[in-house]
C-alpha cells in the first residue's frame, strides 16, 4: 500500500497542472504546477470557478462539449485558450475526469492541463 502522504507528494511534484473542483467547477485544490502554469497563487483561485482561466476566446461549442461529456460521467480532453494572471495567453491541453461517490453520483472533477503553446 502507498501511504496517503506519498500520494500527496506525487501530486505536488508532478509537472502537470492539477486541480480538483466541486461539481460546478469551483476550485478546491490546485497543485504547485497549476500555480506555475497559470501564474495564480493558491489564494487567488481557491473557491473560484475554473472559468477564471478562460481567455474568452474558446468557442462556446467547446465548453458545451466539455460539460455534456463530463456530466455524463465520461472523460473529456481538448484544447482551450487560457489566460494567465498576468494576462498572457496560452494554449492549454486539458483533460477533465469525473470523480464519483460510492453511490455513483459525480461529486468532483479532476482537471489536468499543460501549456502546449509551443507544440503546434
Ligand atoms: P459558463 O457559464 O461556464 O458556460 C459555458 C457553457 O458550459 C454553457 O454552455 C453552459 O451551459 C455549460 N456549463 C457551465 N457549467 C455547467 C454545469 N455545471 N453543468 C452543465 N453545463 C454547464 N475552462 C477554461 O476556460 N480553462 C480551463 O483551464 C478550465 N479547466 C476546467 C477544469 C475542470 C476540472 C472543469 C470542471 C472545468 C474547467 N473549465 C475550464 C470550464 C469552466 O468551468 C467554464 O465552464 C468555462 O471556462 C466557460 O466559462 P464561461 O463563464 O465562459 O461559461
Amino acid at each position: 500500500d502507498v501511504p496517503l502522504e506519498v500520494f500527496r507528494r506525487v501530486v505536488e511534484n508532478v509537472p502537470t497542472a492539477i486541480s480538483v473542483t466541486d461539481a460546478h467547477a469551483n476550485i478546491l485544490y490546485v497543485n504547485p504546477a497549476f500555480v506555475n502554469v497559470s501564474g495564480y497563487a493558491l489564494a487567488d483561485v481557491m473557491g473560484k470557478n475554473e472559468s477564471i482561466l478562460s481567455y474568452k476566446a474558446t468557442p462556446q461549442t467547446v465548453y458545451r462539449d466539455l460539460w455534456s461529456t463530463i456530466t455524463e460521467g465520461r472523460t473529456w480532453t481538448g484544447r482551450l485558450v487560457n489566460k494567465r494572471k498576468d494576462g498572457g495567453r496560452y494554449l492549454a491541453e486539458l483533460t477533465v475526469v469525473p470523480v464519483r461517490r460510492e453511490d455513483g453520483a459525480i461529486s468532483h472533477y479532476l482537471g489536468m492541463h499543460r501549456d502546449v503553446s509551443e507544440m503546434h
